[in-house]
């Protein structure tokens, strides 16, 4: 099983949102109550699931 690191809370998971929380091209891996916590924000944009056990 693969893990990924939130880029915000810095926890290890196995599923990851691909998300941008500010304005350009810069897409990064949050965990899911960090997700939940980035739809509030204006620039918030959703791109994937990221699954650790797929693979
Ligand atoms: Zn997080």
């Amino acid at each position: 099983m693969k893990t990924k690191v939130c880029e915000l809370c810095k926890m290890e998971e196995t599923t990851l949102y691909r998300v941008q929380i500010k304005k350009g091209k810069i897409w990064i891996f949050v965990c899911e109550s960090c997700c939940n916590k980035s739809k509030n924000l204006p620039d918030y944009r959703y791109g994937g699931t990221w699954k650790g056990y797929r693979h």
